[in-house]
Protein backbone atom coordinates (compact mmCIF):
# COMPACT_ATOMS: atom_id res chain seq x y z
CA UNK A 1 0.00 0.00 0.00
CA UNK A 2 3.01 2.23 0.99
CA UNK A 3 4.84 1.57 -2.14
CA UNK A 4 1.72 2.29 -4.22
CA UNK A 5 0.99 5.72 -2.23
CA UNK A 6 5.16 6.82 -3.47
CA UNK A 7 4.30 5.29 -7.02
CA UNK A 8 1.32 7.67 -7.10
CA UNK A 9 2.88 10.49 -5.10
CA UNK A 10 5.94 10.48 -7.88
CA UNK A 11 3.69 10.24 -10.63
CA UNK A 12 1.61 12.89 -10.06
CA UNK A 13 4.67 14.81 -8.69
CA UNK A 14 4.68 15.66 -12.73
CA UNK A 15 0.66 16.54 -13.15
CA UNK A 16 -1.06 19.38 -13.02
CA UNK A 17 -0.58 22.95 -11.19
CA UNK A 18 2.70 23.86 -9.70
CA UNK A 19 4.83 26.68 -8.72
CA UNK A 20 6.52 28.00 -5.88
CA UNK A 21 5.98 31.54 -4.27
CA UNK A 22 8.65 31.59 -2.27
CA UNK A 23 10.74 34.38 -5.00
CA UNK A 24 7.53 36.27 -5.49
CA UNK A 25 6.59 39.08 -5.08
CA UNK A 26 2.39 39.65 -3.42
CA UNK A 27 0.38 41.58 -4.97
CA UNK A 28 -1.20 44.30 -3.75
CA UNK A 29 -4.48 43.87 -1.63
CA UNK A 30 -6.59 46.29 -3.13
CA UNK A 31 -7.16 46.15 -6.73
CA UNK A 32 -5.17 48.04 -9.64
CA UNK A 33 -7.00 50.02 -11.73
CA UNK A 34 -6.72 48.35 -15.43
CA UNK A 35 -6.44 51.05 -18.39
CA UNK A 36 -5.96 47.96 -21.60
CA UNK A 37 -7.55 44.41 -21.10
CA UNK A 38 -6.06 42.12 -22.70
CA UNK A 39 -7.64 40.97 -25.92
CA UNK A 40 -9.18 37.25 -26.32
CA UNK A 41 -10.24 36.08 -29.52
CA UNK A 42 -13.77 34.45 -28.15
CA UNK A 43 -14.09 37.74 -25.60
CA UNK A 44 -13.34 40.83 -28.26
CA UNK A 45 -17.36 41.30 -29.61
CA UNK A 46 -17.84 41.48 -25.77
CA UNK A 47 -17.01 45.45 -24.51
CA UNK A 48 -15.26 44.88 -21.55
CA UNK A 49 -16.97 46.80 -18.43
CA UNK A 50 -15.51 48.72 -16.14
CA UNK A 51 -15.53 48.14 -12.34
CA UNK A 52 -17.77 49.36 -10.09
CA UNK A 53 -17.50 49.76 -5.82
CA UNK A 54 -20.61 47.65 -5.57
CA UNK A 55 -19.74 45.21 -7.55
CA UNK A 56 -20.29 41.92 -6.45
CA UNK A 57 -17.41 39.10 -6.11
CA UNK A 58 -17.67 36.45 -8.08
CA UNK A 59 -16.16 33.52 -7.35
CA UNK A 60 -15.80 31.26 -10.77
CA UNK A 61 -14.79 27.57 -9.55
CA UNK A 62 -13.82 24.88 -12.57
CA UNK A 63 -12.72 21.62 -12.69
CA UNK A 64 -10.09 19.94 -14.90
CA UNK A 65 -8.23 16.26 -15.18
CA UNK A 66 -4.38 16.17 -16.08
CA UNK A 67 -3.26 12.95 -18.30
CA UNK A 68 0.26 12.33 -18.51
CA UNK A 69 2.19 10.41 -20.76
CA UNK A 70 3.28 7.70 -18.96
CA UNK A 71 0.67 5.11 -19.13
CA UNK A 72 0.29 4.14 -15.49
CA UNK A 73 -2.25 6.53 -14.47
CA UNK A 74 -4.22 6.46 -17.90
CA UNK A 75 -7.87 6.84 -17.41
CA UNK A 76 -10.32 3.87 -17.76
CA UNK A 77 -12.18 5.19 -20.77
CA UNK A 78 -15.81 4.77 -20.19
CA UNK A 79 -15.12 4.88 -16.72
CA UNK A 80 -13.46 8.42 -17.45
CA UNK A 81 -15.98 9.55 -19.90
CA UNK A 82 -19.13 7.63 -17.14
CA UNK A 83 -17.49 10.21 -14.68
CA UNK A 84 -17.41 13.42 -16.90
CA UNK A 85 -20.87 12.72 -17.52
CA UNK A 86 -21.77 12.81 -13.86
CA UNK A 87 -19.43 16.14 -12.88
CA UNK A 88 -21.35 18.10 -16.10
CA UNK A 89 -24.39 17.32 -15.41
CA UNK A 90 -23.81 18.21 -11.81
CA UNK A 91 -23.07 21.86 -13.24
CA UNK A 92 -19.59 21.92 -13.07
CA UNK A 93 -18.00 22.68 -16.87
CA UNK A 94 -14.73 20.29 -17.03
CA UNK A 95 -11.24 20.58 -18.74
CA UNK A 96 -8.94 17.87 -19.61
CA UNK A 97 -5.08 18.36 -20.56
CA UNK A 98 -3.56 15.42 -21.76
CA UNK A 99 0.32 14.78 -22.62
CA UNK A 100 0.79 13.66 -26.17
CA UNK A 101 1.85 10.58 -24.95
CA UNK A 102 -1.62 9.65 -24.31
CA UNK A 103 -3.06 11.45 -27.44
CA UNK A 104 -0.77 9.34 -29.65
CA UNK A 105 -1.34 6.03 -27.40
CA UNK A 106 -4.76 6.11 -26.18
CA UNK A 107 -6.31 4.07 -28.85
CA UNK A 108 -9.99 5.41 -28.12
CA UNK A 109 -8.61 9.27 -27.76
CA UNK A 110 -9.96 11.05 -30.27
CA UNK A 111 -13.89 8.88 -28.82
CA UNK A 112 -12.81 10.20 -25.57
CA UNK A 113 -12.42 14.46 -27.04
CA UNK A 114 -15.51 14.16 -29.10
CA UNK A 115 -17.79 12.16 -26.70
CA UNK A 116 -16.49 14.69 -23.91
CA UNK A 117 -16.85 17.72 -25.68
CA UNK A 118 -20.48 16.58 -27.18
CA UNK A 119 -20.87 16.95 -22.84
CA UNK A 120 -19.33 21.19 -22.68
CA UNK A 121 -15.58 19.52 -21.70
CA UNK A 122 -12.74 21.06 -22.73
CA UNK A 123 -9.76 20.12 -23.79
CA UNK A 124 -6.62 22.47 -22.93
CA UNK A 125 -2.91 21.80 -23.93
CA UNK A 126 -0.85 19.92 -21.08
CA UNK A 127 2.53 19.13 -21.72
CA UNK A 128 5.92 18.39 -19.62
CA UNK A 129 8.36 19.04 -23.07
CA UNK A 130 7.46 22.59 -23.97
CA UNK A 131 7.90 21.95 -27.74
CA UNK A 132 4.91 19.13 -27.32
CA UNK A 133 2.45 22.54 -26.50
CA UNK A 134 1.68 23.19 -30.71
CA UNK A 135 1.96 19.41 -31.15
CA UNK A 136 -0.85 18.40 -28.38
CA UNK A 137 -2.97 21.14 -29.77
CA UNK A 138 -2.37 20.17 -32.87
CA UNK A 139 -3.44 16.10 -32.28
CA UNK A 140 -6.55 17.48 -30.28
CA UNK A 141 -7.70 19.14 -33.78
CA UNK A 142 -6.72 16.38 -35.81
CA UNK A 143 -8.71 13.76 -33.54
CA UNK A 144 -12.03 16.61 -33.57
CA UNK A 145 -11.63 18.14 -31.22
CA UNK A 146 -11.05 21.75 -30.08
CA UNK A 147 -8.03 23.11 -27.94
CA UNK A 148 -8.40 25.92 -25.79
CA UNK A 149 -5.87 28.49 -25.23
CA UNK A 150 -5.24 27.60 -22.05
CA UNK A 151 -1.31 26.70 -21.24
CA UNK A 152 -2.53 23.72 -18.32
CA UNK A 153 0.69 23.29 -16.20
CA UNK A 154 4.20 24.88 -16.91
CA UNK A 155 7.37 26.31 -15.44
CA UNK A 156 7.59 29.97 -14.42
CA UNK A 157 10.51 29.82 -16.33
CA UNK A 158 8.89 29.24 -19.71
CA UNK A 159 6.97 32.68 -19.52
CA UNK A 160 8.80 34.46 -22.37
CA UNK A 161 8.72 31.49 -24.84
CA UNK A 162 4.57 31.47 -24.34
CA UNK A 163 4.24 35.09 -25.34
CA UNK A 164 4.08 33.93 -29.04
CA UNK A 165 2.49 31.39 -31.52
CA UNK A 166 3.71 27.85 -31.10
CA UNK A 167 3.91 25.82 -33.83
CA UNK A 168 4.04 22.27 -35.03
CA UNK A 169 4.00 20.68 -38.79
CA UNK A 170 2.19 24.16 -40.14
CA UNK A 171 -0.42 23.88 -37.42
CA UNK A 172 -0.11 26.99 -35.09
CA UNK A 173 -1.58 27.26 -31.66
CA UNK A 174 -1.47 30.37 -29.85
CA UNK A 175 -1.20 30.22 -25.67
CA UNK A 176 -4.04 32.75 -23.86
CA UNK A 177 -4.19 31.87 -20.30
CA UNK A 178 -1.59 30.10 -18.14
CA UNK A 179 -2.78 27.57 -15.95
CA UNK A 180 -0.41 26.14 -12.79
CA UNK A 181 3.06 27.01 -12.96
CA UNK A 182 6.36 25.91 -10.79
CA UNK A 183 9.91 27.76 -10.22
CA UNK A 184 11.07 23.87 -9.78
CA UNK A 185 9.56 21.01 -12.12
CA UNK A 186 7.60 18.99 -10.01
CA UNK A 187 5.29 19.23 -7.12
CA UNK A 188 6.52 19.94 -3.62
CA UNK A 189 5.32 22.78 -0.81
CA UNK A 190 8.35 25.09 -1.78
CA UNK A 191 7.46 24.87 -5.44
CA UNK A 192 3.46 24.93 -6.01
CA UNK A 193 1.90 28.18 -6.20
CA UNK A 194 -1.67 27.70 -4.30
CA UNK A 195 -2.84 30.88 -5.09
CA UNK A 196 -6.23 31.68 -6.35
CA UNK A 197 -7.81 34.37 -8.03
CA UNK A 198 -6.39 35.71 -11.30
CA UNK A 199 -3.91 38.44 -13.01
CA UNK A 200 -1.13 38.96 -15.54
CA UNK A 201 2.02 37.64 -14.51
CA UNK A 202 4.57 40.34 -15.46
CA UNK A 203 8.12 38.28 -15.77
CA UNK A 204 9.40 35.14 -14.82
CA UNK A 205 11.31 36.46 -11.98
CA UNK A 206 7.95 38.31 -10.63
CA UNK A 207 5.45 36.18 -11.92
CA UNK A 208 2.70 36.80 -9.31
CA UNK A 209 3.06 40.86 -9.80
CA UNK A 210 0.66 42.16 -12.32
CA UNK A 211 1.10 43.28 -15.74
CA UNK A 212 -1.54 45.65 -16.76
CA UNK A 213 -0.09 45.93 -20.27
CA UNK A 214 0.52 42.04 -20.44
CA UNK A 215 -1.77 39.57 -22.53
CA UNK A 216 -1.01 35.94 -20.97
CA UNK A 217 -3.96 35.42 -18.09
CA UNK A 218 -2.77 33.12 -14.94
CA UNK A 219 -5.69 31.48 -13.47
CA UNK A 220 -4.87 30.62 -10.11
CA UNK A 221 -5.65 27.35 -8.95
CA UNK A 222 -6.14 27.19 -5.40
CA UNK A 223 -5.01 24.55 -3.46
CA UNK A 224 -8.02 22.20 -5.32
CA UNK A 225 -9.31 21.58 -2.07
CA UNK A 226 -12.66 21.53 -1.97
CA UNK A 227 -12.49 23.12 2.03
CA UNK A 228 -10.11 25.93 1.21
CA UNK A 229 -12.94 26.24 -1.80
CA UNK A 230 -15.83 26.05 1.03
CA UNK A 231 -13.45 28.46 3.01
CA UNK A 232 -12.45 31.20 0.06
CA UNK A 233 -16.41 31.24 -0.60
CA UNK A 234 -17.34 32.06 3.33
CA UNK A 235 -14.66 34.53 2.86
CA UNK A 236 -16.33 36.30 0.09
CA UNK A 237 -20.05 35.97 1.67
CA UNK A 238 -18.04 37.82 4.33
CA UNK A 239 -17.08 41.09 2.25
CA UNK A 240 -13.62 40.42 2.53
CA UNK A 241 -12.46 40.78 -0.99
CA UNK A 242 -13.39 44.10 -3.44
CA UNK A 243 -12.27 41.72 -6.74
CA UNK A 244 -14.52 41.72 -9.21
CA UNK A 245 -13.98 37.97 -9.93
CA UNK A 246 -11.50 35.33 -8.18
CA UNK A 247 -10.88 32.11 -9.66
CA UNK A 248 -10.52 28.33 -7.70
CA UNK A 249 -10.10 24.90 -9.40
CA UNK A 250 -11.11 21.38 -8.54
CA UNK A 251 -8.99 18.64 -9.94
CA UNK A 252 -9.24 14.81 -9.76
CA UNK A 253 -6.93 12.22 -10.94
CA UNK A 254 -7.75 10.32 -14.03
CA UNK A 255 -7.57 7.05 -12.88
CA UNK A 256 -9.14 7.09 -9.14
CA UNK A 257 -11.04 9.94 -10.17
CA UNK A 258 -10.65 11.09 -6.26
CA UNK A 259 -9.84 14.54 -5.95
CA UNK A 260 -6.63 15.94 -5.64
CA UNK A 261 -4.47 18.43 -3.33
CA UNK A 262 -2.12 20.99 -3.56
CA UNK A 263 -0.13 22.25 -0.64
CA UNK A 264 1.92 19.56 0.24
CA UNK A 265 3.55 18.38 -3.28
CA UNK A 266 -0.05 16.99 -4.95
CA UNK A 267 -1.45 14.34 -2.97
CA UNK A 268 -5.07 12.08 -3.17
CA UNK A 269 -7.82 13.07 -1.46
CA UNK A 270 -10.25 10.38 -0.50
CA UNK A 271 -13.03 12.42 -2.02
CA UNK A 272 -14.62 11.18 -4.58
CA UNK A 273 -17.93 12.16 -6.78
CA UNK A 274 -20.15 11.97 -3.82
CA UNK A 275 -18.46 14.90 -1.84
CA UNK A 276 -17.35 17.09 -4.85
CA UNK A 277 -21.73 16.39 -5.53
CA UNK A 278 -21.70 17.56 -1.75
CA UNK A 279 -19.79 20.28 -2.63
CA UNK A 280 -21.15 21.38 -5.85
CA UNK A 281 -24.58 21.71 -3.97
CA UNK A 282 -23.09 23.95 -0.89
CA UNK A 283 -20.98 26.06 -3.56
CA UNK A 284 -25.16 26.46 -5.42
CA UNK A 285 -26.37 28.02 -1.95
CA UNK A 286 -23.96 31.11 -3.02
CA UNK A 287 -25.11 33.13 -5.42
CA UNK A 288 -21.89 34.45 -6.31
CA UNK A 289 -20.37 31.01 -7.46
CA UNK A 290 -20.26 30.35 -11.35
CA UNK A 291 -19.02 27.15 -12.84
CA UNK A 292 -16.62 27.72 -15.86
CA UNK A 293 -13.88 26.42 -17.76
CA UNK A 294 -10.73 27.35 -17.02
CA UNK A 295 -10.54 29.59 -20.39
CA UNK A 296 -14.19 30.75 -19.15
CA UNK A 297 -12.82 32.12 -16.12
CA UNK A 298 -10.07 34.04 -17.75
CA UNK A 299 -12.48 35.38 -20.33
CA UNK A 300 -15.32 36.54 -17.47
CA UNK A 301 -12.47 38.08 -15.71
CA UNK A 302 -11.63 40.46 -18.54
CA UNK A 303 -15.11 41.07 -19.04
CA UNK A 304 -15.04 42.63 -15.51
CA UNK A 305 -12.15 44.41 -15.62
CA UNK A 306 -9.12 42.68 -15.58
CA UNK A 307 -8.81 43.33 -11.86
CA UNK A 308 -5.91 41.93 -10.61
CA UNK A 309 -7.53 39.24 -7.78
CA UNK A 310 -4.00 36.99 -6.46
CA UNK A 311 -4.95 35.53 -3.04
CA UNK A 312 -2.65 33.26 -1.29
CA UNK A 313 -3.90 29.96 -0.09
CA UNK A 314 -2.69 27.84 2.06
ZN1 LIG B 1 1.67 16.48 -16.43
Amino acid sequence: MKRLLILFLVLMMTAACSLTSATQSPLPAAPMPVSAPPTFAPAETIPAAAPTASAPTLLYISGTTHIESKTQNWPQVDAYLAFLQQVTALGIKWSVGADVGWLEGEPRAAEMIQKSEAMGVQWDVHTHNVADRAKAAALITQMGGHPTSVVSGMVVTELDGLRQPLSYQGFTWTPQVLWGGSLCNKHAPECDDTAAGIWIPLSAEQYATHDPNGTLVRVGCGTHKLDDARTLAQSIASGQYAYPVISFTIMVSPSSLKSLELGNGLTQSSDGLEQIAAFVHEMNAYSFVRWATIEETAQAWVQAGSVPSRIEMP
